[in-house]
C-alpha cells in the first residue's frame, strides 16, 4: 500500500490523518511546531493567534460532526480550541502519526513519487512518498502592502499581534478592519491612549446573536438563492445594527457576502461611545505622521497591518500547484488537474465552513487515494471528469471581489455540495 505524507497538524491535517488512516491508507506527519492544533496554539511559533481572540463562526456549526466540543459556549476561546484539537488526536490516535517540531523544507518529484526534505534538530532527512498533503495553512504569511514614505514609529503586522499590553499607553492606527482588525480595534480601546482605524472600503458587520441565536445557525441546511438572501440578511442588518455609514464607515461598493463579512459588532458600539475613529485610506508616512487620502494627517507611536495574509508553499515550485495569480488553480481547491501526487487541504476560505467542511475535503481525498489503491477504474473516471468536465461553480452565484484575498473563496453549501457529490460519485 502507498505512504502518503501529511504537511501540518492543525485542523485540515488533524482532518486528512483521520479521513486517511480510517480508510487505511498509511500516513507520516510532520508538524514544524511542537504539537498539533495549529494556528490554535497560541505558542506555536507560526501562530498568528492573539489572547482575545474567540471562534468567529459558532461552535456547532464550526466543530467537527463525529467530535463534537466539550465546551458549551457558542463562541469559545482559542486555548479552549487548542485542548479540543489535542482530545481530537487523542481520540483518533492520530498524535503517533506525526514527527513533531520537524519542518518540511523541499518537495521534489521523483520516479512518479515525491522527495519530501524536513529538518528536525536532529539534521536534515529526505523521504519518499507516493504522494504529499498540503496542510500548512493559509493565514500564516503576512500580505504586507507598500507606502509611500518611511514611518518612523513602530510598523507591525497583526500575525506579530498577540496582547493588549503591546498597545499599552500608545497612539495606535489600524490599517484594515478585517475580522483580526476589529478585534484588535476593541482591545486597544481598553489600554491605547488613542485608536484609529484606516479603511479602503465599507464592510458589512453581522453580529454575533440573532434573534437570541448565533447567527449563523439560522437558516442552516436550507441556502436561500443567492440575491434572496443578499436582500433578506441586509434588511435583518439593517434593522438590528443599522447603517455602519452613520459610524464613519465609507459605504459598501458591494454587495454583502461578495466579501468576507465582520462578525462583531463590538466595534459599532466602541464607535458610538466615541472611543475609536474612521480615518480614510493612507496617503503617505512622513515620519511619525500618516497623511490620509482627504488631507487630513495625525502622528501615531504604533501603525498595525490588519491587512490579511497570502498563500504560501514556499517548499515546492509554483508550477506544481499550477499557479494562477493570487492562488494555485485546483479542483475544488484540492487536486492539481495534473494528479501530480499533491493535494491541497484547508486552502479554502469561506463564511461558516468550519472544520466539518474541512473534514469533507479530506473525505474526499481519502476516497480517492483508497480508490487508486483498491477501485483504480473509479478513480481513473474521478480524473478524466476533473481534466475533461467544466468544473463545478462553488461561488454559490455570489459575485466575490476580485481581491487576492478572496482568489480562495468558495461558497460554503454550494463547494460543500460539490465534495459530497464527487465523493458520492467515487463511491456510491
Ligand atoms: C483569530 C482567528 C480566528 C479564526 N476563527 C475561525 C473560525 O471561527 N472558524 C473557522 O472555521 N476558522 C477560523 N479561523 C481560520 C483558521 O485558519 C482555521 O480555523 C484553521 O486553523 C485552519 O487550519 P489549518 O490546519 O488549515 O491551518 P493552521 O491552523 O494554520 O495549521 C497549519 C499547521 O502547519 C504547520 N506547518 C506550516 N508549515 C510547515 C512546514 N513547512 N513543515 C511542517 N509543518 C508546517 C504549522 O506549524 C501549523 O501547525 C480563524 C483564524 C484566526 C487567525
Amino acid at each position: 500500500m502507498s505512504r502518503y505524507a501529511i504537511i501540518g497538524a492543525g485542523p485540515s491535517g488533524l482532518a486528512a490523518a483521520r479521513a486517511l488512516t480510517r480508510r487505511g491508507v498509511a500516513v507520516d506527519g510532520y508538524e514544524a511546531s511542537h504539537g498539533v492544533g495549529g494556528l490554535w496554539d497560541i505558542d506555536n511559533p507560526r501562530s498568528t493567534m492573539y489572547e482575545s481572540a474567540h471562534l468567529i463562526s459558532s461552535r456547532t456549526t464550526t466543530e467537527f460532526s463525529e467530535f463534537p466540543m466539550r465546551s458549551s459556549a457558542d463562541y469559545p476561546g482559542h486555548r479552549v480550541l487548542k485542548e479540543y484539537f489535542e482530545e481530537y488526536a487523542d481520540r483518533f490516535d492520530l498524535v503517533d502519526l506525526f514527527r513533531f517540531d520537524t519542518t518540511v523544507t523541499r518537495l521534489e518529484p521523483r520516479d512518479g513519487g515525491w522527495d519530501l526534505t524536513s529538518v528536525h534538530a536532529e539534521g536534515t532527512q529526505t523521504q519518499r512518498y507516493a504522494g504529499v498533503v498540503l496542510a500548512n495553512g493559509t493565514l500564516a504569511t503576512p500580505s504586507i502592502p507598500a507606502f509611500a514614505g518611511a514611518f518612523t514609529g513602530e510598523l507591525m503586522h497583526t500575525s506579530d499581534y498577540r496582547s493588549a499590553d503591546q498597545l499599552e499607553g500608545r497612539r495606535v492606527l489600524l490599517i484594515g478592519a478585517g475580522n483580526s482588525g476589529c478585534d484588535i480595534a476593541v482591545d486597544a480601546v481598553h489600554r491605547a491612549v488613542s485608536v484609529d482605524m484606516s479603511v479602503r472600503r465599507g464592510y458589512y458587520f453581522v453580529p454575533r446573536y440573532l434573534f437570541g441565536r448565533p447567527s449563523d445557525t439560522l437558516n442552516q441546511g436550507r441556502p436561500l438563492p443567492a440575491r434572496i438572501k443578499q436582500s433578506v440578511d441586509s434588511r435583518v442588518l439593517r434593522a438590528f445594527t443599522g447603517d455602519p455609514v452613520r459610524f464613519g464607515f465609507p459605504r459598501p461598493d458591494y454587495r454583502i457576502y461578495e466579501s468576507h463579512p465582520i462578525v462583531n459588532t463590538m466595534i459599532l458600539n466602541h464607535l458610538g461611545q466615541g472611543d475609536l475613529r474612521i480615518r480614510p485610506d493612507v496617503d503617505r508616512f512622513d515620519g511619525a505622521t500618516v497623511r490620509f487620502r482627504d488631507g487630513s494627517a495625525d502622528d501615531y507611536d504604533l501603525v498595525l497591518l490588519a491587512t490579511g495574509y497570502r498563500l504560501d508553499y514556499p517548499f515546492v515550485d509554483r508550477a506544481h500547484l499550477s499557479w494562477q495569480g493570487a492562488a494555485p488553480r485546483l479542483f475544488l481547491n484540492i487536486f492539481p488537474s495534473s494528479f501530480n501526487g499533491l493535494y491541497v487541504m484547508g486552502m479554502i476560505e469561506a463564511s461558516g465552513i468550519g472544520w466539518q467542511g474541512r473534514y469533507e475535503q479530506a473525505d474526499l481525498l481519502a476516497a480517492y487515494l483508497h480508490a487508486a489503491e483498491r477501485d483504480p477504474d473509479a478513480a481513473e473516471r474521478f480524473r478524466s471528469r476533473v481534466r475533461t468536465a467544466p468544473w463545478p461553480d462553488v461561488t454559490g452565484g455570489y459575485r466575490y471581489l476580485g481581491l487576492d484575498r478572496m482568489a480562495y473563496y468558495v461558497n460554503k453549501d454550494a463547494y460543500r455540495s460539490a465534495v459530497r457529490r464527487e465523493r458520492l460519485a467515487i463511491e456510491p
